[in-house]
């Protein structure tokens, strides 16, 4: 069966192999049979072979060493640049994290191979979808030289498991000189949350320029902890500074697709859909009827957010 080789992505710090990664070997089921890249420190392999093999990856490629995780992306390039060259797989599928689509262009110019990013599907023929031009245009496309390489949006595919037999097969690590002209300096570790990572979650609660103040954001926090959802804001409140820029959600933003998306006070601009409108059911709440969201929305709310939102808290937290 033809070999499609995924590139696993990791947490930081030894937090076990991201969502996206399991969704990227169900993807890949599609073209072949999936063998998951681990490109990381010493000794994380060990930790997360169990969880590739329960997605499908009949082989777990192990490179390990200090060099590919000082470096961040181009030794990564280089590690997987090796493997098609030695295992001439049918693609390559890589989670579409900002460092996934810079490791997956340094291949495609490594083996000289068109890459897509950004895809929500793939099909057996290789055929990739993309939604483009902010969500106005769905794209098919496939990629015409060399191994294909694709990204995949993160939620666009629900992650399903099936037996992998995960040998293990370790992967000489040399770095060249020129994959080492960033190294990396510091890891700020992000303040710790409770709630679940924004582009994994599967019900996000985002608030807008309607919210008003930093304050009030409080409200839309504890009606994304009333749901187990994440939360998220468009630019108009980042930039206002009610919530920070990390959470943006949009065209400039991250690029959310979740079961559920609560939009609260947030008018529905073309860039804000373009990184929320791949989500499955859209709720609304704003007191303009005339808000574009509502064209968008398969559920809306016409009301002040301030009483409909702890309204609907309240109601949720007493089930
Ligand atoms: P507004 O458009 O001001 O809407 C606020 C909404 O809140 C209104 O619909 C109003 O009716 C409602 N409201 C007010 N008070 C209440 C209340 N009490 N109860 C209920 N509803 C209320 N935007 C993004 O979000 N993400 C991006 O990534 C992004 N990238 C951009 C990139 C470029 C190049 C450009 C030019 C713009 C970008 N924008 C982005 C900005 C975008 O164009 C909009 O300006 C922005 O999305 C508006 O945010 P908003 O909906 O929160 O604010």
């Amino acid at each position: 069966m033809a070999e499609v080789l995924v590139l696993a992505e990791l947490n930081p710090a030894g937090g076990g192999v991201r969502k996206t990664t399991l969704e990227a070997l169900t993807a890949a089921r599609a073209l072949g049979e999936p063998s998951a890249v681990v490109i990381a420190a010493p000794g994380t392999a060990a930790g997360i072979k169990d969880a590739l093999a329960e997605y499908g990856a009949a082989t777990v490629y192990v490179a390990e060493a200090p060099e590919v995780d000082e470096f961040l992306v181009a030794p990564k390039a280089e590690v997987l640049a090796q493997l098609v060259q030695e295992k001439s797989p049918t693609a390559v599928v890589i989670p579409s994290s900002p460092e996934g689509k810079e490791i997956a262009a340094r291949l495609a110019i490594k083996i000289g191979s068109g890459f897509l990013t950004d895809v929500t599907e793939i099909a057996a023929d290789g055929t990739a979808t993309q939604v483009a031009f902010a969500g106005s245009v769905i794209v098919h496309s496939k990629v015409t030289a060399g191994t294909p390489i694709y990204t995949l949006r993160g939620n666009s595919v629900t992650p399903e498991p099936a037996a992998g037999a995960g040998a293990e097969q370790a992967v000489s690590v040399s770095v060249s000189d020129a994959a080492k002209g960033a190294k990396v300096t510091d890891r700020v570790v992000e303040q710790k949350s409770s709630r679940p990572e924004l582009t994994e979650a599967s019900i996000v609660v985002s608030g807008g320029r309607g919210v008003a103040s930093a304050e009030n954001f409080s409200i839309i926090e504890g009606l994304a902890d009333s749901l187990g959802a994440a939360v998220g804001a468009s630019r108009a409140a980042v930039d206002s500074g009610f919530y920070p820029h990390t959470f943006q959600v949009g065209q400039t933003g991250k690029t959310v697709s979740p079961n559920l998306y609560v939009a609260v006070g947030i008018s529905g601009a073309i860039q804000h859909r373009a990184g929320m409108q791949t989500s499955k059911t859209i709720v609304a709440i704003n007191k303009d009827p005339e808000a574009p969201i509502f064209e968008l929305a398969d559920f809306g709310v016409i009301g002040d957010l301030n009483t409909v939102v702890p309204a609907a808290t309240e109601q949720i937290n007493a089930r």
